[in-house]
């Protein structure tokens, strides 16, 4: 029996329900850069009928019947044949949602909104108390919905599986064991270092002139404007409504250069994966994740956050790209920036220092707050920390990692939203995209010696090739670890991320 055409309806099927969810990224898109404070409560309503609709769409009796009809024809197939990967896919998340009561999934649309008011009033008056009993629903809802989702280890498994299928509990705290050994020395070296400028960062910068800037910088690495667009946000994010449309946003502080120039880099990784994904992949299940019902290319939050952070740290915040480009950056802040060098300008970039915040961390601390928070929330879902401890629990742990003592919860335990949004389970993502980005970048330039003088020489197609080749065009087709196994002949190792560390922040390689 041939499959072309038990794939071809289940394709129309899954196509249509990519339709919907890009259209819900559209309006979320809207919501966070040109929708006027007065829309965000019809907003909520909008996208929350459309995402009831694509879940319609997904559990209905005719994807139901086109799905087992695919299955059949499928089955004759061999194990590795793609046609076989999509059907699993989809039947994995139709069993899934079905598995999630729709009653629990409404009473968490519900808390959320409350939640984040209350946690949003909490932060401001920087009082845990406030948020305390919001988040203890919150967490028992998210023991609830893991125990319909199903776990087998620890409760925690449940919810990162959303984002970084494959990893649990117990494999994250290896990986975090072998990370804080690793970063203990890097870290305390690191502040052997003497202090560098800084004080031009705080400068001036008029916006336009940024955001020129940072457009330049996003075509120069590979970003296709045809296929793009550069707006402006409060939090910075990159979506995209299939690989033809992929949009990125950033933010502009005048009084400090970084955070729009880094800013934009992150965001064009992300963009460029979800640009590099196989165009025969459009609107298909290697294009969507049906399980989060999200319309994204990427094949987890870990895998996509790791090719932001490569493109970010391993390339735009290297002396190399300094030297090449910090002209072009003078020539348009000429008045702010004409008493720096490159190298100046590099070591103000990549000074390490401590501090409360994790969105404003350096590489070097950020790891111990995501750690911090992924300990956190395991011991919340499993009980062993009751809610109340939360904000003891926190500064011990900021106390010990980063010898620092936290002042109030507004900077400590309530500065994320996450928690307030139900979000628990996705913080594992930043660091596993930190070791990913790491580990990628070393093989690629091992497998291709002319990639490295190519970055050093300012051309970065090369780099951008490889890796459309390795990871971009397949989409969501292999896991993250199948990939990192395809790449660089193993899975998640956190050795070249440790030695890149090493490399860039001890005492001398800033004078080098
Ligand atoms: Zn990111």
């Amino acid at each position: 029996m041939t499959t072309t055409r038990p794939m071809a309806a289940l394709h129309e099927r899954v196509a249509a329900i990519n339709d919907v969810l890009c259209a819900i990224s559209v309006l979320t898109w809207d919501s966070r850069t040109m929708m006027p404070a007065g829309g965000a409560q019809t907003r909520g309503q909008q996208i929350s009928t459309l995402t009831g609709l694509a879940l319609e769409q997904l559990l209905s009796p005719q994807t139901e019947a086109a799905l087992a009809a695919a299955e059949d024809a499928v089955q004759t197939l061999p194990a590795e044949a793609i046609e076989r990967n999509m059907v699993a896919q989809a039947r994995q998340a139709v069993a899934h949602h079905r598995r999630i009561p729709a009653a629990l999934t409404q009473e968490r649309a519900a808390l959320r909104t409350v939640a984040q008011a209350a946690w949003i009033e909490a932060r401001s008056r920087s009082d845990f108390a406030l948020f305390a009993p919001h988040l203890e629903k919150t967490v028992a809802l998210a023991r609830r919905y893991a125990d319909c989702a199903g776990w087998q280890g620890h409760p925690y498994d449940a919810m990162v599986a959303l984002y970084e299928p494959g990893e649990t509990a117990a494999s994250l705290k290896q990986l975090f064991a072998t990370l804080r050994d690793g970063l203990r020395p890097i870290v305390a070296a690191a502040q052997t270092q003497p202090p560098c400028r800084r004080d031009f960062l705080f400068r001036d910068f008029p916006e336009a002139d940024q955001r020129s800037f940072g457009l330049a910088l996003a075509g120069n690495l590979g970003y296709d404007l045809e296929r793009g667009r550069l707006d402006t946000t409060v939090h910075p994010f990159e979506v995209s409504f299939t690989r033809e449309d992929v949009r990125i946003t950033t933010r502009y502080r005048r009084d400090y250069l970084p955070a729009s120039v880094f800013g934009t880099t992150h965001e064009t990784g992300h963009a460029l994966y979800e640009q590099g994904v196989d165009p025969a992949y459009t609107r298909s299940i290697f294009a969507t994740d049906l399980i989060g019902l999200y319309a994204v290319g990427g094949t987890s939050f870990g895998a996509h956050e790791s090719q932001s952070r490569l493109w970010e740290n391993h390339v735009v915040r290297s002396r190399a790209f300094w030297r090449l480009h910090f002209a072009d950056l003078q020539s348009r802040f000429t008045s702010q920036l004409s008493d720096v060098t490159p190298d100046e300008f590099y070591a103000a970039v990549t000074h390490a220092e401590p501090g409360f915040i994790r969105v404003e961390a350096d590489e070097l601390s950020y790891d111990l707050h995501v750690m911090l928070r992924v300990e956190i929330e395991c011991a919340l879902m499993d009980g062993s920390l009751p809610v109340a401890d939360l904000p003891s629990v926190w500064n011990a742990a900021i106390a010990r990692d980063l010898g620092l003592t936290v002042p109030n919860d507004a900077q400590g335990v309530l500065q994320d939203v996450h928690w307030s949004t139900g979000y628990i389970g996705s913080f594992a993502s930043y660091t596993i995209g930190n070791v990913m980005a790491a580990q990628v970048m070393d093989a690629l330039q091992a497998q291709d010696t002319t990639l490295a003088p190519a970055l050093n020489a300012g051309q970065y197609a090369p780099l951008k090739t490889a890796l459309g080749k390795a990871i971009w065009q397949h989409g969501r087709r292999f896991g993250r670890e199948e990939l990192l196994v395809r790449t660089t002949g193993r899975g998640l190792d956190p050795a070249p991320y440790l030695a890149y560390l090493r490399a860039k922040y001890s005492p001398g390689s800033a004078i080098q």
